[in-house]
């Protein structure tokens, strides 16, 4: 097989709590992770040419050694002796690498991405990628990672990766990187709506004051909740404490909160660090008049009605 393409699904947080900050500047956070029906597409495809060749469809995402897909494709060459060098990056949207050892036959790969998830949107939509780029070398290369494999080389490129690798509804804690599988919460449908605005994940956490928190979400609970299969018990529990900073800066994350909240929803929340607000709807109708209100207001560029992920699930269908 020379060529696959690979779903790289978009995450929200059902609950996000910071407790506090270490010593060495990362947060130890608890939240709740849930993939989410919406994706970017990823197409893999050996080259005679060694070396690690992108392209996308988004001009203002880079193609070099700053994308996320790039770093796990060397990251991956590297550990499994491929090992592949940029060249320096290329205004025509494709990044050459070239074998450290140009006389032996190196492998080298042409990834294309198609890009859906929101970008800068608090939706981990460089991790999920940089996930889909393991999943797809492994098989495409047949080099036999196991989860954990890809998870302990993917860590060291982004605290979300680990749980991107393996989807679905999970309980993340340590810096994200511990992770607990949990069921599928009960089906319902998803209004993600991303304003138009660029948060920097970096600026979030280093205006947040974890010391100085009031409320903290009842995380627990929200697992107690999913586990027991209630949509009440979870959508009364969510909470993002990353809303302290996001929201204060952005006004307009609270309008489309409210917005939501007034067309039915169940509950709104910001994922991550924003800006994407999410409303989990129990009515389809609703949901569907609540994306069509925050689109017209101007409230958001970016509106999706959709419904939850999980691979099981799908498997299953
Ligand atoms: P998170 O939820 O993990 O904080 P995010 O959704 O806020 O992530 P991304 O969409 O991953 O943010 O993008 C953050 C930055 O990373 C962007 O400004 C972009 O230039 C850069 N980036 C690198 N690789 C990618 C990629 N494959 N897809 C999207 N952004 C990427």
């Amino acid at each position: 097989m020379d060529c696959i393409s690979r779903k790289a699904y978009a995450k929200i947080n059902l609950g996000l709590d910071v407790l506090r900050r270490r010593p060495d500047g990362y947060h130890e956070v608890k939240m709740v992770m849930q993939t989410v029906n919406i994706w970017d597409l990823l197409t893999f495809k050996k080259t005679e040419e060694p070396g690690i060749f992108l392209k996308t469809d988004k001009e203002e995402l880079p193609v070099g050694k700053d994308n996320l897909i790039y770093k796990a494709a060397a990251a991956i060459f590297e550990e499994y002796g491929l090992e592949a060098q940029a060249s320096g990056a290329q205004a025509s949207g494709r990044q050459a690498a070239e074998a450290k050892s140009p006389g032996c036959h190196k492998p080298g790969v042409e990834i294309a991405l198609k890009k859906q998830i929101p970008i800068a949107a608090g939706m981990a939509g460089g991790s999920t990628d940089a996930a889909a780029v393991f999943h797809g070398l492994n098989e495409l290369f047949g080099l036999g990672m196991s989860l954990q494999d890809m998870q302990r080389i993917g860590v060291r490129l982004g605290a979300d990766i680990p749980y991107c690798l393996m989807g679905g509804t999970a309980l993340a804690e340590g810096i994200g990187e511990r992770l607990t599988a949990l069921p599928p919460p009960p089906d319902c449908h998803l209004v993600i709506a991303k304003p138009d605005i660029d948060v920097s994940t970096k600026f979030v956490y280093e205006n947040l004051h974890a010391d100085t928190l009031k409320e903290h979400p009842d995380i627990d609970g929200m697992t107690q909740a999913i586990r027991g299969g209630s949509l009440a018990g979870i959508t009364g529990r969510m909470g993002n404490v990353l809303e302290t900073v996001t929201v204060r800066a952005y006004p307009v994350i609270d309008q489309i909160k409210k917005k939501m909240l007034e067309r039915g929803a169940e509950n709104a929340l910001m994922s991550g660090s924003g800006p994407t607000v999410f409303g989990l709807f129990a009515d389809k109708e609703r949901a569907a008049g609540a994306a069509k209100e925050i689109e017209g207001a101007g409230l958001a560029g970016q509106v999706f009605v959709t419904g939850f992920y999980n691979p099981e699930k799908a498997a299953g269908a």
